[in-house]
């Protein structure tokens, strides 16, 4: 299925891993000491929980993300990109190109 991949894809893919990787590093993601600063001196507590629950769901959907854009490239690199993982059928060309990293079709998204 290498044909469908064009560079475009692969790039658009890197891209948007490297943004997520950004994004999760902006965060604090991997080194909860030095997290983001939450001004403690302005918020009370239950501001700053709640602050640091936005922020968990926020790093969860991120990394999914990223999981899938990483999942992506590593299929461009064995010639898997493109197929549905539920009937292996080939994601339609309209959807990949809206979404880089689709892992199903239309049908089992
Ligand atoms: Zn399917």
């Amino acid at each position: 299925m290498s044909d469908i991949v064009d560079a475009t894809t692969r790039a658009q893919l890197v891209d948007e891993r490297d943004a997520l990787r950004r994004r999760l590093a902006e965060l604090g993601e991997g080194d909860p000491e030095s997290g983001p600063a939450f001004d403690e001196g302005f918020a009370d507590s239950s501001q700053v929980a709640a602050e640091q629950g936005e922020v968990r769901a926020l790093t969860a959907d991120l990394r999914s993300l990223l999981d899938d854009a990483e999942l992506a490239l590593a299929k461009i690199d064995d010639g898997t990109y493109g197929r549905c993982e539920t009937c292996g059928e080939p994601i339609a060309p309209a959807r990949l190109e809206a979404m880089p990293a689709s892992r199903f079709c239309v049908d089992h998204a």
